[in-house]
């Protein structure tokens, strides 16, 4: 038993109340749920580095590429850009030095390859695709698709500890070395440079790091080629 007026008031409190209540519970709900939970995979989210490069070296086969970090990251996709420009743009000893092919950035389709920077995770995703295992560790280049693993990006390798340039021009050379057709290689001798084309991430094996794919006198650096059956990723 209970006052009309009171019982009145009681049913308007109570009403805001659940109202309130059901609110939070929805609002909750919703930060909590998320469409690709559970089931389907978060959407892969990449931002396009604006503007564009000159055009690096003068062969008559230009590729095209466009550079793309992954939504997040601390490095900028203008940075990450920066960085790639650096490595194909070196026409004295990078593979626009070789006279077979000429690169330019550019900050959209059409393009021919295109260099991505992305979490370990997602390079999975992506390289996975392809039936590449990146195991979260290394990078891959597939289906005209250049991925850099942030992990190694920022971490490097064993090999490379404080050069992060030279890791870096590595990474983009080897990985746009198999968009350009290039399979791996095994280092050709004890104390010879290390070839761009080998898995340089399992062992030197007897060389010593280098991460452009010409020397100093403007020869190719490469040796013994493996079986295709090796070149993933
Ligand atoms: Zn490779």
């Amino acid at each position: 038993m209970r006052a009309p007026g009171l019982g009145a008031l009681g049913g308007r409190a109570g009403y805001a109340a659940v109202a309130l209540a059901v609110v939070a519970a929805v609002t909750a709900g919703l930060l909590w749920w998320k469409p690709w939970a559970d089931d389907a995979p978060k959407p892969l989210a990449f931002t396009t580095a604006t503007g564009g490069s000159a055009r690096f070296g003068t062969a008559e086969k230009l590729y095209h590429y466009k550079v793309r970090a992954e939504n997040g990251l601390k490095v900028s996709p203008e940075e990450f850009a920066a960085e790639v420009d650096k490595v194909l743009g070196d026409t004295r000893r990078g593979w626009a030095a070789g006279g077979g092919w000429a690169f330019q950035r550019v900050a959209a389709d059409p393009v021919d390859f295109t260099v991505y920077l992305a979490t370990p995770e997602s390079t999975d995703r992506i390289c996975g695709q392809y039936g590449l295992d990146t195991g979260g560790w290394v990078n891959c280049a597939a289906n005209r698709q250049v991925v850099i693993n942030l992990k190694r990006w920022t971490e490097l390798s064993e090999f490379y500890v404080g050069q992060s340039e030279e890791y870096h021009a590595l990474a983009v050379n080897h990985e746009v070395g198999h968009i350009l057709g290039q399979g791996h290689v095994e280092c050709p001798g004890p104390g010879a440079p290390a070839p761009v084309m080998m898995q340089q991430i399992k062992g030197l094996h007897g060389c010593v790091p280098n991460g452009r794919p010409y020397g100093q006198d403007g020869a190719l650096l490469t040796g013994p080629l493996l079986p295709p059956a090796a070149t993933a990723p």
